[in-house]
């Protein structure tokens, strides 16, 4: 059946996850009946918020298939207005974090709470208009950048798209341009690089201005100028808002108010950069690891 508003979030998760695992068209429709397969619960109420929300997962038990578990009792909060970082090594379940808390799969056992409400009880559409995603892979369409960045709002004005180009470092680059805003980009429009398409979705995210934030750090490096730009805009946006950074770098995650390090489906260690390095466990050697392969190329 054919959704006539599809968040954007939506779709650059269930891209993402088609570029990821699936290889044929079969498997693509057995992904979206999955996804269809979450529905609301009779007499869903939309999810009631007053301002930044605390987020708790509670013994969260999570398979995509029955026979592989991935999450195995995972337990954390977000007090409101907080910034909690996860990382760990590929393939430990960092991403299903953010995948779970759209709620585009059930959890097996277990609850996640937003600002008291279990998300199972609430609206699907008011749990997604609440949470902004700035993804590893924005999704751009073959349209303008303004309609890129007001994706999904479609009552911002021309100077709340450009408010939000500029906050996200953009607008320059995007004036440079000889039709501006009207520019069209994507597959058959101008090549934005991993930066420029990053700032893109940092303005979509900062005209939504969601009280949630996940960002989901990519993977592919950007240059080091750009990737310290990138940073102080995400720490922007993400002030006094409830935020989950997927972080596949740890220097994203130093000024987090609290770490956790996950791997192989379980929070083995949790605490802020100072007080893990303190313990001389697992975040203290991946740090060591990190900065002892930064080292000759900041030299
Ligand atoms: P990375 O740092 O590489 O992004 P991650 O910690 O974010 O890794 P996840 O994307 O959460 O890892 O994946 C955790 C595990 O779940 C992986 O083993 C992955 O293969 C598996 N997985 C992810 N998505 C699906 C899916 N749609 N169906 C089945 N298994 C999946």
């Amino acid at each position: 059946m054919i959704q006539i508003y599809i968040p954007l979030n939506f779709l650059g998760v269930v891209y993402r996850e088609i570029k990821q695992n699936l290889t044929d068209l079969d498997k693509m429709f057995t992904l979206m009946d999955r996804h269809q397969e979450v529905a609301d619960a009779p007499g869903a109420a939309p999810l009631a918020l007053s301002g930044p929300p605390a987020v708790r997962f509670e013994d969260v038990h999570f398979a995509y298939e029955p026979a592989r578990p991935i999450l195995q009792g995972v337990s954390f909060e977000i007090p409101a207005g907080q910034t909690v970082a996860v990382v760990g090594p590929s393939g430990a379940g960092k991403s299903t974090l953010s995948r779970l808390l759209f709620r585009f799969y059930d959890i097996q056992q277990g609850r996640i709470v937003i600002a008291g409400q279990d998300i199972r009880g609430v609206t699907q559409q008011s749990l997604r208009r609440a949470i902004g995603i700035v993804p590893q892979d924005t999704v751009l369409f073959n349209d303008t950048v303004a309609y890129n960045i007001a994706y999904g709002q479609t009552d911002a004005t021309q100077q709340e798209v450009e408010q939000a180009a500029r906050a996200a470092r953009i607008h320059d680059f995007i004036a440079a341009q000889p039709r501006g805003y009207e520019t069209m980009v994507g597959e058959r429009g101008l090549k934005l690089s991993g930066g420029e398409k990053q700032r893109v979705a940092i303005a979509r995210t900062l005209l939504k201005n969601p009280p949630l934030l996940i960002f989901d750090e990519a993977t592919s490096a950007l240059d080091s100028a750009n990737e310290r730009a990138i940073q102080a805009e995400l720490r922007a946006v993400a002030q006094g808002k409830t935020t989950l950074v997927i972080a596949h770098r740890l220097s994203t995650v130093v000024d987090a108010h609290q770490i956790l390090v996950m791997d192989a489906g379980r929070i083995v260690e949790r605490g802020t950069h100072s007080q893990l390095l303190a313990a001389g466990g697992r975040y203290a050697q991946m740090w060591a690891l990190q900065h002892r392969s930064e080292v000759p190329n900041s030299a």
